[in-house]
């Protein structure tokens, strides 16, 4: 027989079905026993008399196969809070498939008390719940989303590699050495920033990834520690209007697919300039709820019109000199305004750039900017945050690709779990992510980062100092 899904029950009064999934719920009494059954799809109620043998030895989290006949449930019996509550499953045979030890954490709450240590030490336990398996298909189905909605407005998926070089977006990177060439080391990527300019100098004219980035900086709520997901998109021939609209849209459509429940407080969009929104908000990303407890409002905002630089404080981690005295609002490849252009020679700080950033209640949900697609603006702008000629030749492959006929192009990465923990109204980003690093960089599930056989490391010429 074709396993059937719990969440198709309600449609098969009736009929015989065979089902697998976990015991999440166990109740004994006397000769008959009561088991919820879970699946991905849901739970439903499985009724075992005494002619069925093996139910007296079931325990939670045991994976079971059942075969039996979907029963419409006695009236006073329904309850209405449950999709399946309706029918109940009359047992027919029972096939333990799999015991389970007693489980470390429940796994039959939202699972909010739970130690977060212990969540992330049994994660695969812990995406049992239901919580979580919401979560994650809801990811799956933003994704997915954005893949048909990109690719039907002619926009193509291309990857970009993870062993690469450092692209500044201003934390500090992710290293790996290279075994071919000792000494050398690749940098995991901060965005495919310099990749998707490349790819608009290659002549795709609309790219689109859902990317990894990894920056090793602090975490904060809203920030995982080491690797998160961007829609990472890039379009050629474009202004920055056409990239908001582009944006708007998508996210507007995503909504009303995915998150029908929920509902945009205002469109078309409110754009903030940056200054308004430091002098009216005290914040550049500000959050315009009407009714702050309102779980299902969703106040989108672009905020437009950043000065192209902020001034550099002494403890900024960039990859300019030390003694530059500016660095990039967004990052260096930024395009500033036209009517500016005169001012990066006069007052650099009153220049204004052609960057953007999505917001959502009170959170920065992703960022971009019109590039700069000329050589000589380019060199002006690594001129201004301090590049010596040293870290000027790093970028010696943008350079040079700006002197073969490249298309003016602009884009914007909202962030995948960003833009999942916002709308969820999460209380942590790592509630949107499978297998999330901890706060202290531990991926505990695995048990990473570990130590290494010393023979890789002779392999790689790398030598431990710390005592
Ligand atoms: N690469 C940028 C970032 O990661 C996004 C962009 O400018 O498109 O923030």
């Amino acid at each position: 027989m074709k396993r059937t899904s719990v969440g198709d029950i309600k449609n098969l009064e009736g009929k015989e079905v065979e089902l697998a999934g976990w015991v999440h719920a166990r109740r004994d009494h006397g000769k008959i026993i009561f088991i919820d059954l879970r699946d991905r799809t849901g739970l439903v109620q499985i009724v075992f008399t005494p002619a069925v043998a093996g139910a007296v030895d079931l325990r939670l989290e045991y994976l079971i196969r059942v075969s039996g006949l979907v029963k419409k449930r006695p009236d006073s019996m329904v309850n209405d809070k449950l999709p399946n509550g309706a029918y109940e499953v009359e047992a027919k045979t029972l096939e333990i498939m799999n015991a389970s030890e007693a489980t470390p954490i429940p796994v039959d709450s939202d699972g909010y008390d739970i130690n977060e240590e212990s969540r992330m030490k049994y994660r695969y336990l812990d995406l049992r719940r239901e919580r979580m398996q919401r979560n994650i298909r809801l990811r799956h189905e933003v994704s997915q989303f954005m893949r048909s909605y990109l690719t039907e407005r002619g926009f193509w998926e291309i990857e970009t590699p993870m062993l690469t070089k450092s692209t500044p977006e201003g934390a500090r990177d992710f290293l790996v050495p290279s075994r071919l060439q000792p000494g050398k080391f690749y940098a995991l990527p901060q965005s495919p920033q310099q990749y998707k300019q490349l790819l608009m100098v290659a002549g795709f004219e609309k790219y689109f990834q859902i990317a990894r980035c990894f920056r090793d900086e602090d975490p904060r709520a809203d920030r995982a520690y080491g690797e998160f997901t961007q829609l990472d998109l890039e379009m050629s021939f474009v202004t920055q209007e056409d990239i908001l609209a582009l944006a708007e849209d998508l996210f507007t459509k995503l909504v009303e697919k995915v998150f029908p429940d929920k509902h945009i407080s205002q469109s078309p969009w409110p754009r903030i300039s940056h200054k308004e929104a430091k002098a009216k908000y005290g914040s550049d990303k500000p959050d315009l709820r009407k009714e702050k407890n309102n779980p299902d409002e969703l106040a989108f905002a672009w905020v437009v019109d950043f000065p192209l630089f902020t001034e550099q404080s002494e403890e900024d981690f960039f990859h300019g000199s030390g003694s530059a005295k500016f660095a990039p609002s967004h990052h260096m490849f930024t395009a500033p305004h036209p009517d500016d252009i005169p001012l990066l020679d006069t007052d650099p700080t009153k220049v204004r750039g052609l960057q953007h950033d999505l917001v959502l209640n009170g959170y920065e949900v992703g960022g971009g900017s019109i590039r700069i697609h000329e050589r000589d603006i380019q060199e002006k702008i690594f001129n201004l945050i301090g590049f010596d000629e040293h870290q000027k030749g790093e970028f010696t492959h943008m350079l040079e690709a700006f002197t073969y006929g490249v298309p003016p192009h602009g884009g914007i990465a909202p962030g995948l779990d960003r833009f999942l923990f916002a709308v969820l109204g999460e209380k942590s980003i790592r509630e949107v992510m499978a297998f999330p690093a901890s706060a202290g960089g531990q991926i505990s599930v695995m048990d990473a980062p570990s130590d290494v056989d010393p023979k890789q490391l002779n392999e790689l010429h790398l030598k431990i100092t710390k005592e």
